[in-house]
Formats: C-alpha cells, structure tokens, sequence
C-alpha cells in the first residue's frame, strides 16, 4: 500500500509521516530530504546556481541513502546539516530543475518497489505515486505553519525571528505553486487535512483510521 502526504512546509507532514509509517509498519520516505541533500551537495561542490546542467550531472552522481531517522550523502550522515536557512532557501535551485526532478522521483520509485511505504513531499499523490491507495494534503495557516517551524530552528540552536521565518516560508510556498513540473498541488482524489486546532497525534489518528479502512476494503476485494 502506498501512501502519500502532500503540503507546504510547516504543515507537519513529516512528524505525520513517520509515526503513521511506525504505527502501521511501513516504510518512511522524506522526499523534501532527497532535493536537500543535493542542495547541500551542490554548496560543498561550490556549484553555479546558474548551472542548471551541472546541478543535473551532481544529481545523478551524489549517493543519497534515507533509513528512519536520519539522511546519508555519500555515505556521511547529514541529518542537520540538510535543515539549516542557509540550504532551506538555496532548495529552490534542486527543487525547480526539471532533470533533478527527473532523477530523484526515479529515486523515489525504486526506492519504495514492492514495499508499503508512507512519502511525504509536494509531487507523492499527483506525479510520483498517481495510484497510490490513500493521498492525503496537508495544510495549515502560514502563521502556525510559521510558529513551528520557528520552533523547530530554534532547537537547532539558530537565531532567527517569526516574520523572518514568515518571509522565507512565504517565497518557499510561491516558488512550489508555482514550477511547471511537480508543483505542490492536491491530487484531484485526496483527502484535505487542515491541522490548525488540532494535535499531531490526533492528524495521525485520522489518518490510520483512513488507511486502516482501505487496507480492509482492499482485502475484501482481493485488490
Ligand atoms: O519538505 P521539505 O521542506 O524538507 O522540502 C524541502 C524543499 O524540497 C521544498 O521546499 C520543495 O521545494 C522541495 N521538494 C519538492 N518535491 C518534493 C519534496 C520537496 O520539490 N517531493
């Protein structure tokens, strides 16, 4: 079974993502990780943004390996070092290249073949994994989106303020709506969670009961 969570950023996708992956036993892929690591990649290479087909070249070549928890690049551990503003607001680079998009969603599927899987990212429902069984889009208000993840780098020990966050959160989701390929859109079948107001655990609740009564439709029918 695949399922696909799909949203903006801050909207808790992959907090989501991973505990219903635990609860029901499947495979996590956090596809947002797959375009920072050859962000990431790229900044060590002193790569020129503006070299579109080196970025392409970089993207075939870096080793990219995602277990649970943590981010592999060429077999050193970058778990953090993906997360930080500086490699947030350059993701654009990787994630609007349409032949680093072809690479990694090649990535995507192989790496998920025979295998029930939750993914998360802006593509999953809509170009990687169209037949997915269950899609789910997430979203939340830009201002809560924007709390948490003020939150989420102030842990990481950065000095940032909630209308910096704000700004950068703001051109993060224009830049996404607005690619021509793999934009971030719902699937015309998915369902729509709006988490303001309501607990991760409870989104995660929502979602397993979701999965849990397709999983039995599917046995039922022999699908
Ligand atoms: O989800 P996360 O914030 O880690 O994603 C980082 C960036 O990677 C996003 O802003 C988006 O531009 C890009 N991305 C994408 N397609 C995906 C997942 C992430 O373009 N499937």
């Amino acid at each position: 079974m695949i399922i696909t969570i799909d949203g903006p950023a801050g909207a808790g996708k992959s907090t989501v993502a991973r505990s219903l992956a635990r609860r029901l036993g499947f495979m996590f892929l956090d596809t947002g990780a797959m375009y920072r690591a050859v962000t990431l990649s790229a900044v060590r290479h002193g790569l020129d943004w503006n070299d579109a087909e080196a970025l392409v070249r970089l993207a075939g070549q870096v080793r990219i390996y995602l277990d649970d928890d943590s981010v592999w690049l060429d077999g050193e551990d970058v778990t953090d070092a993906i997360r930080t503003t500086q490699i947030t607001s350059q993701v654009k680079y990787a994630a609007n290249n349409p032949g680093v998009r072809e690479q990694l969603v090649a990535q995507q599927r192989a790496t998920v073949e025979g295998k029930s899987v939750v993914t998360e990212g802006r593509d999953q429902g809509t170009v990687v994994f169209p037949q997915a069984e269950l899609k789910i889009f997430l979203t939340a208000g830009p201002e809560e989106r924007a709390r948490r993840r003020l939150l989420d780098l102030q842990a990481r020990g950065e000095e940032i303020t909630l209308e910096e966050v704000l700004a950068k959160q703001n051109a993060r989701d224009a830049s996404d709506a607005g690619r021509d390929v793999g934009p971030l859109v719902a699937a015309a079948d998915a369902v729509h969670l709006v988490t303001d107001g309501h607990t991760l655990d409870q989104v995660i609740a929502e979602i397993e009961a979701l999965a849990r009564s397709r999983m039995t439709a599917a046995d039922a029918t022999g699908s």
